[in-house]
């Protein structure tokens, strides 16, 4: 089963992927996580990216699906997987339905965390100023927020009516408690 999962950050997609990893035996894959990875390891791609990630823009198209195509190659990803953080833009849902194609795999569901972004902003506000310094992400910063959930707007949310024509948009409350959206999560996957 393979699946992703849409939401702006903070929506809860990284919680939510964690537990259908469990529950499905299918693999989180986490671009954002992956990124993270490659700064840390200071590779090319991590030298690439960390600038663009610190002000919250996003790395170039070629190399997020670059790095999905690579990664979906994996022995551990035939169960299936769960996309969080991925696709960002319309472009790379393009390239992710032609490179699925290209594998003889496909998408079975897309479902949206729907929240309601002003309660969000709050929520994320608090998480920030309750993780001390030395624990934050280094995105983790009012600045850096604020740009992500504009880019979010501009180059993310285009994304929502290209998988809705196609008839393969669900939607989940993701304001409902984490069991609950779990739970709803659950009911579309195993119906
Ligand atoms: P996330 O952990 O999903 O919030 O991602 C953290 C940061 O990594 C984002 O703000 C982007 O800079 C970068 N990133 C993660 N996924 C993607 C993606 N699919 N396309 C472009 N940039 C990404």
């Amino acid at each position: 089963m393979n699946l992703i999962l849409l939401g702006p950050p903070g929506a809860g997609k990284g919680t939510q992927a964690k537990r259908l990893e469990d529950k499905f035996k299918i693999v989180q894959l986490s671009t954002g996580d992956m990124l993270r990875a490659a700064v840390a390891s200071g590779s090319e791609l991590g030298k690439k990216a960390k600038a663009i990630m610190d002000v919250g823009d996003l790395v170039p198209d070629d190399l997020v699906v670059a790095m999905i195509s690579e990664r979906i190659e994996q022995p551990d990803c035939a169960n299936g997987f769960v996309l969080d953080g991925f696709p960002r833009t319309v472009a790379q849902a393009e390239a992710l339905d032609a490179m699925l194609a290209h594998k003889g795999l496909s998408i079975e569901y897309v479902i949206q965390l729907a929240v309601n972004e002003a309660i969000l902003l709050e929520r994320i506000r608090t998480r920030i100023a309750e993780t001390p310094v030395s624990e934050r992400r280094a995105d983790d910063n009012e600045e850096t927020l604020k740009n992500r959930l504009e880019v979010y707007h501009a180059q993310t949310a285009p994304i929502l009516p290209y998988y809705r024509d196609k008839g393969a948009l669900k939607s989940v409350d993701g304001m409902a408690s984490i069991d609950e959206v779990s739970a709803q999560l659950g009911a579309i996957l195993s119906g």
